[in-house]
């Protein structure tokens, strides 16, 4: 290692122990948590994260609580949140911690990879922070980081992730962690505040001409998108709206867009539909939403097991 890398690596811990975020997942360092709230961080802003975190802690303690909970109850801790399937994903991920791992999160890159829902970035940030190996989590906080003051230019994300990792002061992952991403979340921006960076004496890159930072494809505008009638029609479930026309009536989409998210939705296991219909109901298309009826006036999840219809497949790929 560079005199100039050791000197970019002894700053910026010494900047991150003073300037570090107090941000609810890393007053400790349970793996559980930690798998809970990079879950919840994956395309998703830190000051959102922080309204659902402690909440869905509250309810679901252990991944033996997860495991146990019916995919509504999860669900409804996550409406809001953004990107449901996630949830659905968790909960699968508990189910295999509870079968096969005693409800422990595994501290095994290979193990952690096979889990439902985690991968390369999740399992190394568990890692890191849970078991402080000497990994990096690379986010696009971190990526900015490193690609400026460390590489200089741009660097696919396997070269990069080798890079990353040959960085990290051994024994002191979680504090490096938290480092890069507070510095690319606070300094070292999409455009860079070079002037006031503890790092801008060594830096390979000064703020101007040609960024080596590369940033992701934007996505698509939330407003009109697939996700947000997605969301839409999730967010109707939880509150109780079963049947499927008033669901369509919620998004006002005509019948074959809507048609199309709906049964987008019924394949990854968010609702079944009822198989037989109970004597007097009259209509086929009553929804549930993960297998379970809501209220037909709509504010309330009924969790009555009579109701519950179990032909919930969780079929949501990584
Ligand atoms: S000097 Fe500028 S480009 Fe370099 S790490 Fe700091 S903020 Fe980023």
């Amino acid at each position: 290692m560079t005199d100039r890398t050791l000197r970019l690596q002894e700053i910026l811990l010494e900047w991150g122990t003073t300037h570090r975020r107090q941000l609810p997942w890393r007053e400790n360092r349970h793996p559980y948590h930690i798998l809970v709230a990079e879950t919840m961080l994956t395309q998703t802003q830190v000051g959102r994260v922080t309204r659902y975190y402690q909440d869905f802690l509250s309810r679901f303690p252990t991944p033996f609580v997860l495991a146990e909970s019916s995919a509504p109850e999860v669900l409804e801790s996550w409406v809001g949140l953004g990107y449901n399937r996630r949830a659905l994903r968790l909960r699968q991920c508990a189910q295999v911690l509870v079968e096969e791992h005693d409800g422990l999160v595994p501290d095994v890159q290979e193990t952690l990879r096979s889990l439902p829902g985690v991968g390369a970035y999740t399992a190394n940030a568990i890692l890191a922070q849970a078991f402080n190996k000497d990994v990096s989590a690379v986010d696009t906080n971190a990526r900015r980081v490193l690609v400026r003051a460390f590489v200089g230019q741009p660097m696919t994300q396997v070269a990069l992730q080798i890079r990353a990792d040959s960085l990290v002061p051994h024994g002191r992952s979680w504090e490096w962690t938290q480092a890069i991403f507070d510095l690319g979340a606070l300094i070292c921006r999409v455009k860079p505040s070079c002037d006031r960076c503890p790092l801008a004496a060594d830096c390979l890159f000064d703020g101007h001409g040609l960024d080596p930072y590369i940033p992701p494809r934007r996505q698509s505008t939330f407003a009109g998108s697939r996700r947000q009638y997605r969301g839409q029609i999730v967010r109707a479930l939880a509150q109780g709206v079963q049947d499927k026309e008033e669901l369509r009536r919620h998004t006002g989409l005509d019948a074959d867009s809507f048609n199309s998210i709906y049964q987008e939705l019924k394949n990854e296991g968010f609702f079944g539909t009822t198989e037989t219909a109970p004597p007097g109901a009259s209509n086929p298309s009553t929804s549930t939403l993960g297998g379970c009826t809501g209220t037909s006036h709509g504010t309330q999840h009924h969790m009555d097991s009579a109701a519950i219809n179990y032909t919930e497949v969780y079929s949501v790929e990584d």
